[in-house]
C-alpha cells in the first residue's frame, strides 16, 4: 500500500503558510512502512479539488486529504470527494443530533450553514472529532481509502491517531519504515552518484535520494520491511557505503559538520583558537552556536589594516599555505588552545578562489589549500573547508 496525501486551502498557496499536516502525517505513515509517494497542495476550489482527488485515486491505495470540512463556503473538500467518487452526499442524523447539541450546550444557535457538516458520503465511515465540530470521514472505494481529515492540526492529529491508524494498522501489515541521513564533503554530486550507483543497484530495498545544497551533500535512505529488516538493510547498505565513501562520510545521523566537530572535540575535551580571514567570522558563529569549546576567536578584515598592535592581527599574515602553518602555530601558542586553526584571505580571480587553511595541534600541523567556487557563498564555503580540517585532524590524532 503506498499512500498520496492532499492539503487543501488556499492560504497553503499564499507566502505566509506552510503545510505542516503533510509532514507529520508522513512521519506516522513512516511508521506502519506506508510510503507517501505524492503530496498535492490544492486551493479551496471545488473542480480542482475533485480532480486532485480523482487522480490520486487513480494512482494511490490511500488518499489522505487535510482540510476544507468547515461550515463555511470556501470549504468544499466533502462535496469534491462525493463527485469525485460518484457518490452520494446525505444527512447523518446522529452527527446532525451531535451538532445540535453542541450548539446548545453553548446556548447558542446553530447556524444553517453548520448543517452542511454532517453531510456524509454514502457508505461512508464517519471519523469522530473530539476537539471541533468537522467530523471525518473515511470512504472505501474500488479497493482505495479515501480519508477526510480537519485542517486544525490539533484536530487532524488525534482524529489520526485514534481512528485511522488502528485501521491502517490492520491493513498494512506488518510493514514498517526506517529513514537514515547522511552527510557528505568534498565530493560533487555526480561523483557521489557515481560511487552509490553499484551499491543502490545491488540493495534494491533501500531508496536512496541525494540532495546538495552548497556546503555539502545529504543522503537520505528509507527502507521498508518488518521487525528490524528495514534497519538492519540500512546498516549492511551503509556499512558498505563507509568503506567507499572514506573520510568523505562525516555523520550518519544528519548532522551538520560544525555539530560533529564540537562533538568530538567536547568528547576529547579538547578546545579550539580560531583566527579567520576568507570565512568572515562564519567559524565562530557557527562553532559557538552549537556549543563547542572556543578558546579565542579572531576575525581580520583583509587585507590586514595597517598599523595594529601585535597580537590582534595573524602573524605572519596567512597569504600562502606555508605562512598560514606558521600562523597557526604561533595562534595556537599564544592562546595556549589545544588547536588552532586559521583560515587565510582568498585569491585568485574568475569562477574558482584558493584559500590556504592550516590547523596546528599537538601533533603538529595539517594544512591545505581549498579551491572554492568564488562569489556571495565563498566565505560559508571557507568556513565549511576549514571545519572538515578540523575534523579531519581529529581523526588522524591519536585518541588520548
Ligand atoms: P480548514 O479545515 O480548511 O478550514 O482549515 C482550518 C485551519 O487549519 C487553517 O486556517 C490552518 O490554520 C489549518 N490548516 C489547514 N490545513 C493545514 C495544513 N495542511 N497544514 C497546517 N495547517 C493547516
Ligand atoms: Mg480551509
Amino acid at each position: 500500500m503506498h499512500a498520496e496525501i492532499l492539503a487543501t486551502g488556499s492560504e497553503l498557496l499564499s507566502p505566509d503558510r506552510s503545510d505542516t499536516n503533510s509532514l507529520w502525517l508522513t512521519a506516522r505513515l513512516d511508521d506502519i512502512g506506508i510510503p507517501v509517494r505524492r503530496k498535492t497542495i490544492v486551493g479551496d476550489h471545488g473542480p480542482d479539488l475533485q480532480e486532485a482527488i480523482a487522480q490520486a485515486l487513480g494512482r494511490a491505495e490511500l488518499v489522505i486529504c487535510t482540510g476544507g470540512l468547515g461550515p463555511t463556503q470556501d470549504d468544499v473538500t466533502r462535496e469534491a470527494a462525493a463527485q469525485a467518487t460518484g457518490c452520494f452526499l446525505r444527512s447523518d442524523p446522529v452527527i446532525e443530533e451531535g451538532l445540535r447539541r453542541r450548539f446548545a450546550e453553548r446556548g447558542l444557535e446553530m447556524p444553517s450553514n453548520n448543517l452542511r457538516q454532517a453531510m456524509v458520503p454514502e457508505g461512508a465511515r464517519c471519523l469522530p472529532n473530539r476537539l471541533g465540530t468537522a467530523p471525518g470521514i473515511l470512504l472505501e472505494t474500488h479497493g482505495r481509502w479515501l480519508a477526510l481529515l480537519p485542517g486544525p492540526p490539533r484536530e487532524m492529529q488525534p482524529m489520526f491517531l485514534e481512528e485511522l491508524l488502528p485501521a491502517l494498522r490492520r491493513h498494512a501489515g506488518p510493514l514498517r519504515m526506517a529513514r537514515r541521513v547522511l552527510k557528505v564533503y568534498g565530493l560533487t554530486e555526480s561523483g557521489l552518484d557515481e560511487r552509490i550507483a553499484p551499491l543502490a543497484r545491488a540493495f534494491p530495498e533501500v531508496e536512496v535520494t541525494v540532495n546538495f545544497s552548497p556546503l555539502d551533500l545529504e543522503l537520505r535512505l528509507a527502507a521498508r520491511g518488518s521487525g528490524s529488516k528495514p534497519e538492519e538493510g540500512l546498516e549492511s547498505f551503509c556499512s558498505r557505503l563507509r568503506e567507499d565513501l572514506g573520510s568523505h562520510l562525516f555523520s550518519e545521523a544528519g548532522e551538520s559538520l560544525e555539530q560533529v566537530v564540537a562533538r568530538i572535540l567536547r568528547a576529547r575535551g579538547l578546545d579550539l583558537a580560531l583566527g579567520e580571514v576568507a570565512s568572515g567570522g562564519l567559524l565562530a558563529a557557527r562553532l559557538s552556536q552549537v556549543g563547542a569549546p572556543l578558546r579565542r576567536a579572531l576575525l581580520v578584515p583583509s587585507p590586514p589594516s595597517r598599523g595594529e598592535p601585535a597580537g590582534s592581527t595573524l602573524l605572519p599574515w596567512p597569504a600562502d599555505l606555508p605562512s598560514a602553518r606558521a600562523a597557526a602555530s604561533r595562534w595556537r601558542r599564544e592562546t595556549g588552545a589545544a588547536l588552532a586553526l586559521v583560515v587565510g584571505p582568498s585569491r585568485g580571480s574568475g569562477q574558482q578562489a584558493r584559500v590556504p587553511v592550516a590547523l596546528s595541534h599537538a601533533e603538529g600541523t595539517n594544512a591545505q589549500e581549498l579551491r572554492l567556487m568564488a562569489g556571495p557563498l565563498l566565505s560559508t564555503r571557507a568556513s565549511q573547508g576549514g571545519l572538515d580540517l578540523i575534523r579531519l585532524g581529529l581523526a588522524r590524532a591519536p585518541q588520548d
